[in-house]
């Protein structure tokens, strides 16, 4: 089964107007004019009218979160509507940062997740491990938690329609990489994870590796059999350093 490979940038708290102009012209200006590969951004939610304006349909686009509400009295949310409104075709839902900032729990990512695909929006649930947890050995159980909070919410059939990202928190934002060999085995644990309910729905959801990927080690990450892209922090933030990840991505794709 072959999966178009992802290369998606989440800016988290970073961008201005300018900023938002000149890299989304230079990525789609740095594209292969036919690529086989999708790309996406997660700007903060503010610059995603103008980032609808600039795609141009080259690069797919969508909020770094959103409300499990519709709509009503829950001050400084964004929902799901609102974001399909503006043409997002994806959200990120659990980040690691929401989790440890914000403290959305696997329930409340898990009703964040149904309500993206109430609206039309591909979910990226974001799952991973800390440090911490890596060290106690319970990685699997602790992203085995975390995506099955949301698949007995709404059921492994709405994976067809989601992509998973697996990024260790120990490696995001560090400049520590999990090895291919690291990220493998747990990419290929979340995919026994979704065979165990779906054969079929497995197959078909693509597992984006997110922490610390740049254009020096994303073609070691990206060739593994599990590992079907990224989900890139800083290295999203310049042109050149996410189109370096961009051309491994194609080269990848021929
Ligand atoms: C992220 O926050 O999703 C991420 C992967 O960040 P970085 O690439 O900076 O590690």
């Amino acid at each position: 089964m072959t999966r178009k490979l992802l290369v998606a940038g989440n800016w988290k708290l970073n961008g201005s107007i300018t900023m938002t102009n000149d890299l989304i012209v230079e990525i789609i200006s740095g594209l292969p004019s036919s690529k086989n590969f999708d790309v996406a951004v997660f700007p903060p939610s503010i610059y995603i009218p103008q980032t609808a304006n600039l795609v141009g349909g080259v690069v797919l686009f969508g909020g770094q979160t959103l409300s499990e509400h519709d709509q009503g009295a829950y001050t400084g949310e964004v929902s799901g509507s609102m974001l399909k409104e503006f043409g997002c075709q994806m959200v990120l839902v659990g980040h690691s940062e929401r989790r440890a900032y914000y403290n959305e729990s696997n329930q409340d990512i898990a009703l964040k997740f149904q309500a993206a695909l109430k609206h039309g929006l591909k979910p990226v649930l974001c799952c991973g491990e800390t440090l911490e947890q890596r060290e106690s050995r319970v990685t699997e159980k602790v992203v085995a938690e975390q995506i099955n909070a949301v698949i007995d919410l709404v059921g492994i059939k709405a994976f067809a329609n989601a992509v998973i990202a697996y990024e260790p928190v120990w490696a995001i934002g560090t400049g520590v990489t999990a090895s291919s060999e690291q990220a493998q085995t747990v990419h290929a644990f979340i995919r026994s994870l979704l065979t165990l309910k779906s054969d079929t729905i497995a197959p078909l959801v693509p597992i984006l590796y997110g922490g610390s990927v740049k254009g020096s080690n994303a073609k070691e990450l990206f060739s593994m059999q599990d590992i079907d892209g990224g989900l890139i922090g800083g290295a999203s933030l310049t042109s050149e350093d996410f189109l370096a990840i961009c051309q491994q991505a194609d080269k990848l794709s021929q």
